[in-house]
């Protein structure tokens, strides 16, 4: 029987829905009250002292670099194997993002990050690829001997820990991503996470235009100062009231996936001619975004053939990611990059696969998938 299985889904029920609808019954969309009780619950549930909430995981790097004082002539480390949004927010402040290529599992080489350490690094940027986690430990280590600030991408990673302790909180911030095909979903969202209350503050700030006051802290409606070259990066109250929503099940949208993804790893590694990434065996420290099967390599031309297949089949697949970041056009012609310099990043988003373990998915879903996969390779490969 065939089915039809999408690489994502938001996880939307009837709590979203009517918490939405009764926002919409009141005349306060921004600058509310629930955006403050979004913060503290997300800040609850990872852990972490201070969450800022912004309009996307990208503006929340974008305001780190910002905070950090970032510009002309610096240099922050970004991993080649990334959305481009990790680059972007370095390149938006006119400094350089310097590549740093993944290992075999798609995680940032620690040793490729201290190779590309100048005079003049000023941030390291990490992202836990597919929410498998970082060594965080070695990266901090190295950011304490040269003293540079660490953002934790964590557009994947709710649900990501080292050690007991939540991705995002071991750099100087984490920023996450509440897109819709994400681990939760405000429909476009973000926040950032951080330990240090006076960044969290300045963060709060450059959010809002640099506004020295909140909307609630002005004791003159309408009257503030600005006191810094700021953006406007909110989120609104029906935003805010979907993640407090999400936020309730997305334990339990983490279990799922880590019940699925354990499932169809054991399947696809039966099958063979393919490597399985997270390759991280410790299934309950990963928040399990999807798999990306990288083809062997004789198999690199066939890709695009058993894609097309597996959607005939109905199973949705994506790319993560669909280039090595420096390899993009953009990236390329500015500074010139070639794929040899990027060699696991290369590999990975030219040969792989991303396979669908959401918790709109159920085991049986695995098993078509595996099923359809194996078919895909005997009649293609
Ligand atoms: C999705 C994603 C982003 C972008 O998140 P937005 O909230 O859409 O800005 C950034 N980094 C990674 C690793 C992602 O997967």
């Amino acid at each position: 029987m065939s089915r039809v299985i999408p690489f994502g889904m938001p996880m939307i029920g009837e709590e979203e829905r009517a918490a939405v609808d009764a926002v919409l019954r009141n005349p306060i969309l921004v600058h509310g009250p629930l955006i403050k009780e979004f913060e503290a619950k997300f800040a609850e549930h990872v852990g972490a002292p201070h969450a800022v909430a912004v309009s996307s995981c990208t503006a929340g790097m974008h305001l780190t670099w910002m905070a950090k004082g970032i510009g002309e002539g610096d240099e922050v480390i970004v991993p080649a194997q990334t959305h481009v949004a990790t680059a972007h927010a370095v390149e938006l402040m006119g400094a350089k993002p310097v590549f740093a290529d993944a290992g075999l599992d798609g995680n940032i080489d620690v040793g490729a990050i201290e190779r590309s350490i100048t005079s003049r690094t000023k941030g390291i940027s990490v992202v836990h690829y597919l929410g498998a986690p970082v060594d965080m430990k070695a990266v901090m280590e190295l950011a304490t001997t040269y003293d540079i600030p660490v953002l934790e991408d964590c557009a994947l990673a709710v649900g990501t820990t080292i050690d007991g302790v939540h991705a995002g909180l071991w750099g100087d911030v984490g920023c996450f991503s509440f897109y819709p095909v994400k681990h939760m979903t405000t429909a476009e969202g973000g926040m950032i996470i951080t330990k240090d209350a006076e960044l969290a503050d300045r963060l709060g700030k450059l959010r809002a235009f640099g506004q020295d006051r909140t909307f609630q802290e002005r004791t003159v409606p309408g009257v503030y100062d600005i006191v810094m070259l700021g953006m406007n990066y909110r989120i609104n109250e029906l935003q805010a009231v979907m993640g407090i929503e999400q936020l309730k099940k997305v334990d339990g949208f983490v279990a799922a996936r880590r019940i699925n993804a354990t499932h169809l790893t054991a399947r696809l590694n039966e099958i063979g001619r393919v490597r399985v990434l997270p390759t991280d065996t410790d299934i309950e420290r990963q928040s399990c975004y999807c798999l990306s099967v990288v083809l062997d390599a004789d198999l690199e031309s066939k890709r695009i053939d058993i894609v097309e297949h597996l959607r005939a089949n109905g199973v949705g697949t994506s790319v993560y990611y669909p280039s090595a970041v420096p390899m993009l056009t953009y990236y390329r012609q500015k500074y010139g990059y070639t794929a040899d310099q990027f060699p696991n990043a290369h590999a990975i988003s030219t040969r792989s696969i991303a396979l669908p373990v959401g918790p709109h998915l159920d085991r049986d879903d695995m098993d078509y998938i595996a099923d359809a996969f194996a078919t895909a390779l005997k009649e293609i490969a």
